[in-house]
């Protein structure tokens, strides 16, 4: 097991708690694994053997969170989704994944939702046990395993291969009720905090995107997983998919391109969060249809930015959700840029990576604040990140569980 962190007294240039403003000549007290104490230095008892961090010119937040990633996937202009899917053992994708859990938290992003293993079965589970016993460095995990897609709808797709392949495919697929409910059980006993669902994919003619789960099915879905206590998250680009998983119960929408405003009004009536991907769709675009950074949007980015605009505008709850994995582990800091670039504040950005993630995670008495009692997962920037958002590249310091990962 590992061995207890001795306590700490962080004295940064200033500290955004998660909430409200940035305070500066505040401190922050780590006792017992956890933050015991946050406000003015001279506030904060300070017992004998603590030991002195000073982070000048640093500010200090919250640990990250991006609630959208892919630890078992890398950026697809190294290898297309198809060729990782197809050509890389679990091993070899499992020890790339070990990479990424270093390069996430490195960059001040300490919590992870990882939403689905695309066709690598269960090492996240894996990987979420090894980083809590200390074998290698990562963000704190809540995983989703192999996610479940209707049959026949997901990839690789085999209308782009001969009729008679056996394919591996990216998700677990079922077909019928007792299917649905037994994919359930079956990733709630492997590990997963969470059921991810696809609720459409392009199935429809020329690769038009359809729904792949009647109603029912997806009622039944997620009436199970919410049975076994895992909330559900529902990949939906499709504004009647994205209805009828809103409808079923879903907890939270990933992408959401095509949402309408009936949608997106009915999602932030039923407390439905929205993680727009904002950076999947940038990527995407660069290396399939020959974007190039900050130049003219293509039209898969306008609709995503219409979402994230729409969304906002009629008050959804939105986190930061990036789909890293599409893009380079490490630069989730893109999403939050994205944000900003189409109309939020740093600090309504930030907030989606911090205090709002961690209610979209049911963890908001633990997670994604500097506050007494809530568990030591801290990162600092030079310069001021709540003012100006590109200070997120400059991750200098970096606690995750009272222990520190970069210094
Ligand atoms: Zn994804």
């Amino acid at each position: 097991m590992l061995a207890p962190t001795p306590d700490v007294l962080l004295t940064p240039e200033r500290i955004w708690t998660g909430d409200g403003k940035t305070h500066s000549g505040w401190a922050v007290l780590i006792a017992q694994e956890r933050i015991r104490a946050v406000g003015p230095r001279q506030s904060i008892d300070e017992s004998e053997g603590v030991e002195r961090i000073d982070l000048p010119g640093m500010t200090l937040l919250p640990g990250l969170i991006d609630l959208h990633s892919h630890l078992l996937l890398h950026a697809y202009n190294e290898a297309t989704w198809d060729d990782q899917v197809m050509r890389e053992s679990v091993e070899y994708r499992t020890l790339r994944a070990a990479r990424h859990l270093d390069a996430t938290l490195q960059a001040g992003f300490t919590t992870l939702r990882d939403l689905g293993t695309e066709g690598a079965f269960y090492p996240d589970v894996a990987l979420k046990r090894a980083i809590a016993e200390g074998v290698v460095s990562g963000p704190r995990l809540y995983v989703a395993t192999r996610a479940i897609v209707a049959s026949h709808s997901y990839g690789p797709a085999a209308r782009n291969f001969r009729p008679d392949m056996a394919l591996p495919q990216g998700g677990q697929e079922v077909t019928g009720i007792d299917a649905i409910v037994k994919a359930v059980r079956e990733q709630d006993s492997h590990g997963a905090d969470w059921i991810k669902v696809y609720a459409d994919y392009r199935t429809g003619p020329n690769g038009a995107l359809r729904p792949t789960f009647s109603q029912e099915e997806l009622n039944v879905l997620v009436q199970t997983a919410h049975d076994a206590g895992r909330p559900v998250s529902a990949h939906a680009m499709h504004d009647e998919a994205m209805r009828r998983a809103v409808l079923a119960g879903a907890n939270t929408i990933e992408h959401g391109y095509g949402g309408s405003e009936e949608t997106f009004g009915l999602m932030a009536e039923r407390n439905v969060a929205f993680l727009p991907t904002l950076t999947a769709a940038e990527a995407i675009a660069e290396y399939f249809h020959g974007h190039t950074r900050g130049g003219p949007p293509t039209l898969a980015m306008q609709e995503a930015a219409r979402a994230f605009q729409l969304a906002r505008q009629l008050d959804v709850v939105i986190g930061c959700g990036s789909d890293v994995g599409i893009f380079a582990h490490g630069t989730n800091a893109r999403e939050l840029e994205w944000m900003v670039k189409l109309g939020m504040t740093p600090l309504e950005a930030l907030r989606c990576a911090t205090s709002v993630a961690a209610g979209i995670l049911g963890k908001n008495s633990d997670l994604g604040q500097i506050r007494a009692g809530f568990f030591a997962d801290l990162a600092a920037f030079e310069g001021d990140p709540t003012v100006d958002i590109a200070a997120l590249w400059n991750a200098r310091w970096v606690m995750k569980d009272a222990r520190i990962c970069r210094h």
